[in-house]
């Protein structure tokens, strides 16, 4: 079945054709680890997540590569600023190496919470400097960079297809850069590829090179470690809208610049969180909700955000907030309830999937990933009037694409609706962080018999 996906380059839904025909190659920009990812981060990565598993539903195989940034990425726009990994080792009293270990595993468990399946191959920036150095050294060879006192620079000037990607305007990006500090720059787009370390600080992460000591930019490495690893196979890019107009414009302009070809066929964005009230969320806003602070804490389980997400399609601003949330929260509660009602129906018989049912999923997942289509047939399937048992082998099917861990729904923990209530009332509670109301809604359900938890991966209500 085809698959039609929207080409942030085109602007333009296209039919998907991969370069060697039934694999892809897909390279999806990875964290960087100085803090926790936020929510907002979290939501791009499950957009990530459901486009791999679309493509594999679609019968193709895919070699997925995320790198880590864990050097060079700096806290302000543009060149300037200091490294968000020197920064982080300021703040928490560590060194760069060990905050990047942290944020690197908190990332990796924060992967499991949201059942985002583990890329074909995980890199690092600072396992691949040899070929940063090695590409930049192409670009210097064909005359694309220049020197300033702090760096190599790439002169966009000379790439004429720049704004291919953005469609910005270059004079008015021009125009709106007038505060550069920079004098050194010859135009406002133009980048790092390499900075010197600087000489009145010691760095902890420095590297020699035939420019001297110093660090990559942060572009250079994406392109890098895509074209190490998937060579020609260069199929679908995916980040966030907020790399648009900087970092996967600079990884196009480097990347085609040094090898002379188009660098990806396909670019993919994932749509921003707002705060309800219109805010963006930063880690730089101080609304900065994680995994933990926002769902964990309160008895959420992650899984319910990933069922939240798939509300509003990828491409689109999704608005948060706690009221919307609780609302998801019942929404996947009720999932689950169903899905174990026809565990329950079914008993051990093996069901078989329905071909109708799955052509019409498969056709809404492939037309761009619009998942609240996707959901509407689920919900079509589970009202059907099949049998039980076929009705969940194809639950099970799609599960597959939505990866909501339906499986594991256990036909012994239903809880009376009763029960089902109270434990509602207590995430709505701790939503509005009304702890007394939850410590009373706690004690209720343990008085009727059940014991309560709250774990990491949400709050726990079972027979003891
Ligand atoms: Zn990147």
């Amino acid at each position: 079945m085809q698959l039609r996906l929207y080409n942030s380059l085109t602007r333009a839904k296209e039919s998907f054709q991969p370069v060697q025909a039934g694999q892809v190659g897909l390279y999806t920009c990875g964290p960087t680890v100085y803090n926790y990812a936020h929510i907002g981060n979290l939501r791009t990565y499950i957009f990530e997540d459901v486009l791999k598993r679309t493509l594999s539903y679609h019968g193709y195989e895919v070699k997925h590569v995320m790198n880590i940034t864990d050097v060079g990425h700096l806290t302000g726009d543009r060149d300037m600023g200091d490294d968000k990994l020197e920064e982080g080792a300021r703040r928490e009293g560590k060194t760069a190496w060990e905050i990047a270990a942290y944020y690197t595993a908190a990332f990796r468990r924060d992967m499991e919470r949201l059942n985002l399946l583990e890329p074909s191959i995980w890199c690092k920036a600072t396992d691949t400097i040899p070929e940063q150095i090695e590409l930049i050294r192409t670009l210097e060879d064909k005359g694309y960079t220049y020197r300033t006192r702090d760096g190599i620079y790439f002169d966009t000037a000379r790439f004429p297809g720049y704004t291919r990607l953005s469609h910005q305007n270059i004079e008015a990006l021009q125009e709106g850069a007038r505060v550069e500090i920079n004098p050194e720059k010859r135009s406002a787009t133009d980048f790092a590829l390499w900075k010197f370390s600087p000489a009145d600080v010691q760095r902890q992460m420095e590297w020699a090179s035939p420019w001297g000591v110093g660090f990559p930019g942060w572009h250079i490495e994406c392109s890098a470690m895509s074209m190490k690893y998937l060579g020609d196979q260069l199929d679908i890019h995916c980040g966030g809208t907020d790399h648009i107009d900087v970092h996967h414009t600079n990884e196009i302009a480097q990347s085609e610049a040094a090898t002379g070809r188009p660098f990806f066929n396909f670019w993919m964005h994932g749509a921003f969180l707002i705060i309800a009230g219109g805010k963006k969320m930063a880690k730089s806003e101080g609304n900065f909700l994680t995994l933990h602070n926002a769902f964990i804490e309160k008895g959420i389980d992650p899984l319910a955000y990933r069922y939240a997400t798939f509300q509003t399609h990828y491409r689109k601003p999704m608005e948060y907030s706690p009221e919307a949330m609780a609302g998801a929260v019942n929404g996947f509660q009720h999932l689950r309830n169903q899905v174990r009602t026809l565990k329950e129906a079914a008993g051990d018989r093996q069901g078989q999937i329905n071909d109708r049912l799955r052509q019409k999923f498969m056709g809404e997942i492939g037309d761009d990933l619009n998942m609240p289509r996707a959901l509407a047939v689920m919900q079509e399937l589970l009202k059907s009037q099949l049998v039980a048992e076929d009705r969940l082998a194809t639950v099970f099917d799609f599960d597959q694409v939505l990866g909501l861990d339906l499986n594991r729904v256990d036909k012994t923990d239903a809880l009376p609706a009763a029960i089902e209530q109270m434990v509602a009332e207590r995430i709505q509670a701790r939503q509005e962080r009304d702890f007394g109301r939850s410590d009373e809604l706690r004690d209720a359900i343990e008085a009727k018999g059940y014991v309560v938890q709250d774990t990491p991966e949400g709050m726990k209500v079972f027979k003891p």
